[in-house]
């Protein structure tokens, strides 16, 4: 097994580029079929989601629109729970069809803090696009429609996730190492 270094620590390997890929292809097929006749608005959250946003908006093949916002920061290995809006969301989405895309839901508190805020703006509809998802971890019950992987509460990186910054433009997905 091939072990990296990111940062200060090893990571081994998790989930392939390939594992990666073709679940993609499978969520965003499900996306076309429930989508189908709708216009839908994607909105990504960054930064850890950039990857994914563009790998599974390109098997969209639905009229869709996609825009992104920031959110959250993230530091070291647990989640900081502090949400901040950065980039604010400059559209107008009363009515509208909403995915927001998520890297990955660990207790859930983002989203649930975040969730609120759509809401208010009337949408037609709201929901989750997260590629990982830790079960285990949620201490915020979101409900998450379309989920890429559902995995153990270990820290992961690479595939835009990040580790202090670092390790968001390896292809694979990469775990900590015991
Ligand atoms: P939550 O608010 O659900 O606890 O955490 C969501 C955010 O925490 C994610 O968008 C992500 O930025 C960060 N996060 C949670 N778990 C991990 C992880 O294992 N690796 C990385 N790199 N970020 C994580």
């Amino acid at each position: 097994m091939q072990l990296i270094r990111v940062h200060d620590k090893q990571f081994e390997p998790y989930l392939t580029a390939e594992e990666i890929d073709s679940r993609i292809k499978m969520v965003a097929q499900q996306i076309n079929q429930d989508y189908a006749g709708k216009r839908p608005l994607f909105i990504a959250i960054l930064n850890g989601s950039f990857m994914f946003a563009s790998d599974l908006f390109k098997e969209i093949t639905i009229d869709a629109e996609i825009c992104f916002i920031k959110l959250a920061s993230y530091k070291g290995t647990k989640s900081t729970g502090h949400v901040i809006t950065a980039i604010g969301l400059d559209m107008d989405i009363i009515g509208r069809d909403i995915i927001i895309i998520e890297d990955i839901v660990d207790t859930g508190k983002t989203l649930s803090e975040f969730l609120p805020q759509i809401d208010h703006q009337q949408p037609s509809s709201v929901k989750i696009v997260a590629l990982l998802h830790k079960p285990e971890a949620m201490v915020y019950p979101v409900k998450i429609d379309y989920l890429g992987f559902s995995i153990p509460s270990k820290f992961v990186v690479g595939y835009g996730l990040d580790y202090d910054g670092l390790g968001r433009n390896i292809r694979e997905i990469y775990r900590l190492a015991e």
